[in-house]
């Protein structure tokens, strides 16, 4: 890559929350391969992002490469309305069986932020079928799930800005964030805001909304199962809705295939997204129950208002179908286990730095806390220098890496956020 390339970039494309006027470095990859990105000037740099939770079985991997070369052959892409496709068909047939039995009617749609919305979209169809007027979406302070604006509604308000978007966004309910942590005990009065909202709210609220286990983006923060249990609860008490958005924990990154096994509970909606490619195509699915969908058919519009260009791409479906085949083999819950044994075992010591507010771990992902936000240019500079990609922000440097990667690989990583965490340099203060 010439550095008229990287100039037009810098001039011409945007990136992830970046500003035109003055972005981050950004470094050119040509190749993935395994566990590892290969950067133009040739250097590898093991991957500790799984490019943001997707890429689960590493890059090129010989068996998703195969399945969208078949695909491509016979068509990449027809329209979905008035036509199906095997792809698709398989595809759908494997996530019936593998999620919950009461979940069985799916939407395919473009990416994690349009499978949030669809889902939001089937909770108000749903309540307006039934003749009730509930148009709010009871959450978490502290979650993420997506860039759209029914998504970033039910965002963190603070993280996803939403003063810039004051007068536009509907105004949902948030409940503080849970305090409860994964790995400590559960508290009974970390219950008392959700449930006085949901009280004082009851005949609004069309569905709460949440990550389970882990809130990513908005925090990384990982929360005791009993909160799962306690909301599954409330909502069937009420008739609300619950929406799971698995769209980053699903397929197995919390060592559970998706996150609300840690609480045994089924949700009324389930997005997922992200690792359903195995990180290759852009691909999601929200899949709900038999009743909702019917609920749904039977009220005025007749339908569900929703149909993107891009439905059911074949080639996506059929790449999704090999990922779900790979973890059919059920081999990602040991490489998860062993992960989860080494993240704990290696990131442990870095809650020794004056730097270090707090260390967390589970599944295949591990975090690191810092007290003060990270110098993002420079610390992503070290990291390359170091030969790993770890992306921090804010107070946040996390691993999330391909389910296959090996020990000597992951401790490169690990060692890399130890050494990072004990320099000055990298902490804005
Ligand atoms: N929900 C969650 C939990 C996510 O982590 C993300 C992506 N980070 C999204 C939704 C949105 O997905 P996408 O970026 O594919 O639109």
């Amino acid at each position: 890559m010439t550095t008229d390339d990287l100039a037009f970039d810098q001039r011409h494309i945007w990136h992830p929350y970046t500003s035109m006027t003055s972005p981050l470095p950004v470094y050119p990859v040509e190749r993935a391969e395994g566990c590892e990105l290969i950067l133009s000037n040739g250097e590898r740099l093991v991957d500790g992002m799984s490019s943001w939770w997707a890429a689960i079985h590493g890059y090129n991997h010989p068996q998703l490469n195969a399945a969208m070369k078949m695909q491509i052959d016979s068509m990449s892409h027809v329209m979905f309305g008035g036509i199906t496709h095997a792809p698709a068909i398989n595809l759908c047939r494997k996530l019936v069986a593998m999620t919950p039995e009461r979940l069985e009617c799916v939407f395919l749609a473009d990416s994690g932020s349009v499978a949030v919305e669809v889902a939001m979209k089937m909770a108000l169809q749903y309540w307006r079928a039934l003749g009730e007027s509930r148009q709010r979406f009871l959450t978490f302070r502290n979650g993420y799930h997506g860039d759209t604006f029914g998504a970033m509604s039910v965002c963190d308000p603070d993280n996803s800005m939403h003063s810039l978007w004051k007068g536009y966004l509907p105004d949902n309910l948030f409940a503080p964030a849970p305090q409860s942590r994964m790995d400590g005990e559960w508290d009974e009065r970390d219950m008392v805001a959700f449930a006085r909202l949901m009280a004082a709210h009851r005949k609004e609220i069309a569905a709460v909304i949440l990550e389970p286990i882990v809130q990513g983006a908005g925090g990384m923060r990982m929360y005791h199962p009993e909160w799962l249990r306690r909301i599954r609860k409330m909502c069937d008490r009420e008739g609300i809705l619950l929406i799971a958005d698995e769209i980053a924990t699903g397929f197995g990154r919390t060592g559970k295939l998706f996150a609300c096994e840690h609480a045994d509970i089924t949700p009324d909606i389930l997005c997922l997204g992200k690792a359903l490619t195995g990180g290759t195509m852009t691909l999601s699915a929200t899949i709900t129950t038999r009743n909702i969908a019917e609920t749904i058919s039977n009220g005025e519009a007749g339908c569900f208002m929703h149909g993107p260009t891009f439905m059911g791409n074949p080639l996506a479906c059929a790449v999704a179908t090999a990922s779900l085949s790979l973890l059919e083999t059920g081999e990602w819950q040991h490489q998860v286990a062993t992960i989860e044994t080494q993240l704990r075992a290696e990131l442990t010591p870095a809650a020794q730095s004056p730097w270090v507010a707090d260390v967390r771990v589970l599944g295949a992902i591990g975090v690191v806390e810092t007290t003060h936000p990270v110098n993002m240019a420079a610390l992503q500079r070290f990291f390359v220098e170091q030969g790993v990609w770890v992306r921090p922000f804010g107070k946040l440097i996390y691993l999330m890496p391909p389910y296959l990667i090996q020990p000597e690989q992951l401790r490169k990583l690990t060692q890399a956020v130890n050494d990072a965490v004990t320099q000055e340099t990298f902490f804005i203060h």
